[in-house]
């Protein structure tokens, strides 16, 4: 038996260390390798099965290896996949359409990362600025909020307030003014200053530990944007596509943003694909060779990502988030341990606030869940990220709530 479980180990081990050896060491994972995914499972390389709970940062939404995305990607691959946007192909227009059309605006700017859709973002901004609101050449400011999380371009990390985002990165653009979240007045004043473009926000701010603003925060942060003829922009690269509840996370409070930001679930975590939604007054300040990305807009990118779309929809992931986001929340609102200070979220973006000082005991508790099935990660050392792919059922909700009980048990 010792002699499996060491071979077993020094498997998993041998993973390890050579990403530990070869790769960059700018990530910090759970001690897990994992080889296959299928549906809201994940398996390692010595066969475990977890739940997975932490869904690539919210892009496998509609669960891992879905059949009819990875049939749209294998159809798609053997045909075409890059042409480059030198040329036309037959699946960007009609996914252009579909996108369009699915979340009501005039026009995308098809690009990959999230990061890459928000820097997109961000100059088609400037570009209104200059363009249509009038602001002088270089003038154009943005304001961001504390605690956001956009990515991790120069551009994107001059906005954040994240030290270790930020240290020794410098110098960074200027023209970014940052006010504290959920605060409409610091936005209200911030708002006045004619040479302000926009403002970027999250809905939910994900990365920070899941921190749901006051009902009404981004109704009155968009309404000061208009009477102040700034663009509101909805980073909604994690809150998007069904996550939260809704199609897009500002459908809670009946706003449309000037700018919408997708990415990761826009592909359900097949292929990087994100983008830029907006309506013509803004999208038409761009011109031919003013921007763009070799891979945006690709072929396969396309039929992927209107395959993920049709999921979502098809399987009514909207309604299942909402209703199982509730559901897990008063399952985790039952379990009584001192350690629990907080449970918070919507839809199936959700995350337990542990009552401790100690910088190790997420980490920890996420080890232990690890051991019985289910991963998760802590987001900051004192906060638990629960993300489940929108497929889970409410059976698998309630092995998942043993699961975390039994792990807290040992704390
Ligand atoms: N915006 C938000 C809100 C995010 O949560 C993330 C990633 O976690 C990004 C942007 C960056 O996305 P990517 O890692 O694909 O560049």
């Amino acid at each position: 038996m010792a002699i499996i479980e060491d071979t077993k180990q020094s498997k998993a081990r041998k993973y390890m260390a050579l990403e530990e050896k070869y790769g960059a060491h700018n990530y910090h994972p759970l001690p897990v390798v994992l080889k296959k995914g299928r549906g809201v499972f994940v398996w390692d390389v010595d066969d475990k099965c977890y739940f997975d709970f932490l869904s690539a940062y919210s892009a496998v939404n509609q669960g891992h290896c879905h059949p009819a995305i990875i049939k749209a990607l294998t159809e798609q691959a053997q045909n075409l996949t890059l042409t480059s946007r030198a040329f036309y192909n037959s699946e960007l227009g009609p996914y252009e359409k579909y996108i369009c059309d699915y979340f009501g605006y005039d026009k995308v700017l098809p690009v990959n990362s999230g990061v890459e859709a928000v820097e997109t973002a961000l100059k088609l901004a400037r570009k209104w600025g200059y363009q249509v609101k009038k602001i002088a050449t270089d003038k154009a400011k943005i304001v961001f909020v504390e605690h956001n999380f956009h990515g991790r371009t120069l551009g994107v990390i001059s906005g954040s307030t994240d030290e270790d985002s930020r240290r020794e990165f410098g110098p960074f653009l200027p023209n970014i003014k940052v006010i504290p979240y959920n605060d409409v007045h610091a936005l209200a004043v911030a708002v006045q200053d004619p040479e302000v473009c926009a403002f970027m926000v999250e809905p939910i701010q994900g990365e920070a530990g899941v921190v749901v603003p006051d009902a009404g925060y981004l109704k009155k942060c968009f309404d000061l944007c208009k009477d102040a003829n700034v663009l509101f922009i909805a980073d909604e690269v994690q809150t998007g596509i069904a996550r939260t509840g809704k199609m897009l996370a500002c459908d809670h409070e009946g706003i449309r943003p000037d700018m919408v930001i997708l990415g990761k679930a826009l592909s359900g975590g097949v292929l990087p694909v994100s983008a830029v939604l907006a309506d013509d007054e803004i999208m038409m300040c761009i011109k031919p060779g003013e921007h763009g990305s070799t891979f945006g807009g690709n072929p396969l990118a396309c039929a992927v990502a209107t395959a993920a779309l049709q999921v979502i929809k098809d399987e009514n992931l909207e309604f299942n988030a909402e209703y199982l986001g509730k559901y897990l929340r008063s399952e985790l609102e039952k379990i009584d341990h001192p350690m629990i200070k907080l449970i918070r979220g919507k839809g199936l973006l959700n995350a337990i606030v542990l009552d401790t000082d100690d910088p190790n005991k997420g980490w920890d508790i996420c080890v232990k869940m690890s051991e019985y099935g289910l991963l998760a990660k802590p987001t900051h050392s004192y906060i638990i990220r629960l993300a489940p792919p929108l497929v889970i059922t409410k059976e698998q909700i309630d092995e998942c709530v043993v699961i975390i009980k039994k792990a807290l048990s040992h704390f």
